[in-house]
């Protein structure tokens, strides 16, 4: 086309229909190799001129009434092309010669005059002139087609770069929202709907595993573009894909499928593409890392057009971002279950926990009014029948208050592992104190121990933990006193957002070493010489640590105990405290 047009364009048209002219100065011409054309009217030479021409050697008096033909042509020019016209004037008096041709010159432009009669040297040089002036005017336009060529193509690169651009920032926006997303059910509409759109394709359908009816078989799960219904209708039994077709991970277009032999993915493709009369059809296997295939991903078009490369990079990363946003999607569904099913199980462990601490609260309080019947019956008989010669019984006797001095321990401390409330107001620790004193009296007669006490605070805990605290405690100190005569102090003191409980002994002391081991359950320091459980000390230090306190002891042997305990002052603390402190199963 471009070859043709520029054996056009070094052409002279010629137009001179009287005399011999034409011939004459195509003759000429020939001599000169340029090639020639005679025209027979303006309206010929017009058609000839619109297809290319180096210049056009006009007999003025061919130009009568075809001047505005010519004008109109020269107006519609486009801004590159000045043509060059030669009009021969001086003709046979025609319309008053040179001067009737001068008037012609403004409307056609570029217009060189010739003389007749004319001159072979002259005609030549003046063509030869047009044609290096029209052939400088091609190149021109061929600079100005270039030029636009290039930029046409540097927009439409620029077009590209743009779609290329926006479908990554769509890629990366579905990715974030695929990521985010944790139910499968909402997690393969937009699969589909963003393949969809960003291959540019018709339909799309994602086939994903049909675990109920048969795991490793693919079976339409959501689809766009189409309704599932009448993809699984059209489809009939091609809706079922088998994941070993696809266990080579190979994405497969239907449009190359002419290539032999077909793989059954390609066979399976090539069916669903016939049954859903799409012309293109691209299905990308959904796959993360080296697991297996767990969907496959199918996009098609209605029309013709294959599927661009972009698009079918587009549908791959796509396929890539759904395989990991599925996976977690399962993950997360596996792990739901699985907190679902611990919190069941926790729930029902707290309420028999509950349910075991409330038994261990009512027996460790019904319990020890019998087993006090027991004791005191037994001491009674002991002492109403002594000296009666049964030493056995009184053996026997002893062995029944030991035994119930041991099981009323128990039960104490069965009481520390029982729920515990804090009380609707606090307890007079001076009035639990005198209760305890009171309780004991008979052995602090016994043992001629004073016991004396710093006025002490209101607090918030059950009267019942802390009559425990005070009766170990002030027990002990009467068991563990010393050859000089006992005395016991307790004192309380206020440290920041806590009471500091005392109780100090001048008894027998306890080595470094015993400090922290005496608060163990069942753990003593002395044999049966001096009666005891080891589970006293056990039953303080839960008591306190439940309620958020400590306990320990500053001692030494032959300089007496100081017992310490803290309590927090603030009654919601307390019940922060105790609620960690179930949490925690009674452990901290
Ligand atoms: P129990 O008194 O039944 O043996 P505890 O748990 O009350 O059990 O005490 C643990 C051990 O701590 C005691 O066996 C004793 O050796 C020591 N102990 C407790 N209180 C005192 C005290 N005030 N003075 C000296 N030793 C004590």
């Amino acid at each position: 086309m471009v070859e043709k047009n520029e054996a056009l364009w070094t052409r002279v048209l010629i137009l001179a229909p009287v005399g011999r002219d034409a011939e004459l100065a195509s003759w000429v011409l020939s001599r000169e190799q340029i090639q020639s054309e005679i025209c027979s009217s303006v309206e010929n030479l017009i058609s000839r001129l619109v297809l290319g021409a180096g210049t056009a050697l006009i007999a003025d008096e061919a130009l009568n009434g075809g001047v505005a033909l010519l004008e109109a042509w020269v107006k519609n020019q486009p801004a590159w092309s000045d043509f060059p016209f030669i009009i021969l004037t001086g003709g046979r008096g025609i319309r008053g010669g040179v001067a009737g041709s001068l008037e012609m010159a403004p409307p056609l432009g570029n217009v060189t005059l010739l003389e007749r009669p004319l001159r072979s040297v002259t005609l030549l040089s003046v063509v030869k002139a047009a044609l290096r002036a029209r052939a400088r005017q091609y190149e021109t336009r061929h600079y100005i087609q270039e030029i636009q060529r290039v930029e046409s193509e540097r927009s439409q690169a620029y077009a590209r770069e743009e779609t290329a651009h926006a479908q990554v920032e769509v890629l990366n926006h579905v990715g974030e929202i695929l990521s985010a997303e944790m139910n499968l059910d909402s997690l393969l509409p937009a699969v589909i709907g963003a393949g969809t759109d960003l291959s540019g394709a018709d339909l799309g359908i994602f086939f994903a595993e049909d675990a109920v009816e048969e795991p490793g078989r693919f079976v339409p799960r959501c689809a766009s573009g189409i309704t599932l219904e009448t993809a699984a209708t059209l489809l009939g039994e091609d809706a079922f894909i088998d994941r070993q077709a696809f266990s080579g991970k190979r994405v497969v277009h239907c449009s190359r499928l002419e290539e032999v032999p077909l793989t059954s993915a390609d066979r399976c493709v090539k069916a669903i593409a016939g049954k859903l009369s799409m012309q293109q059809c691209i299905a990308v296997p959904v796959t993360s890392g080296h697991g297996p295939v767990s969907g496959i991903l199918l996009l098609g078009r209605l029309g013709e057009g294959p599927f661009s490369i972009r698009s079918e990079r587009v549908a791959a990363s796509l396929a890539s971002q759904a395989a990991i946003a599925i996976d977690n999607a399962r993950l997360f569904a596996t792990a739901e279950k699985e907190r679902q099913r611990l919190e069941t199980v926790r729930q029902a462990l707290q309420r028999s926990n509950e349910e075991l601490r409330q038994f261990a609260y009512v027996a460790s309080h019904d319990l020890q009014e019998p087993l006090r019947t027991v004791a005191s019956f037994t001491e009674l008989l002991v002492s109403k029948y002594r000296g009666h010669g049964s030493e056995e019984a009184e053996e026997c006797a002893s062995f029944i208050v030991d035994g119930v001095e041991k099981m009323s321990s128990l039960l104490q401390y069965s009481y520390t592992t029982a729920a515990k409330t804090l009380p609707t107001e606090p307890t007079s620790g001076e009035q639990i104190l005198d209760e305890v004193i009171f309780s004991l009296s008979a052995s602090i007669q016994e043992s001629g121990a004073a016991i004396t006490h710093d006025p002490l605070p209101e607090i918030w805990i059950e009267s019942r933990s802390l009559t425990l605290l005070f009766q170990n405690l002030i027990g002990n100190a009467i068991k563990y006193r010393a050859e000089v005569p006992l005395q016991v102090h307790v004192s309380a003191k206020a440290a920041d957002a806590d009471w500091v409980f005392s109780v100090r002994d001048n008894g027998i002391g306890i080595a470094a070493q015993y400090h922290e081991r005496i608060f163990g359950i069942f753990k003593r320091l002395h044999g049966k010489e001096i009666p005891g459980t080891g589970i006293g000390l056990a039953i303080c230090q839960r008591i306190v640590e439940w309620h958020g306190g400590k306990i320990w002891v500053e001692s030494q042997p032959g300089a007496g105990s100081i017992f310490r305990f803290t309590l927090p002052k603030e009654p919601q603390r307390i019940q922060r405290e105790m609620a960690e402190f179930a949490a925690l199963g009674g452990n901290r």
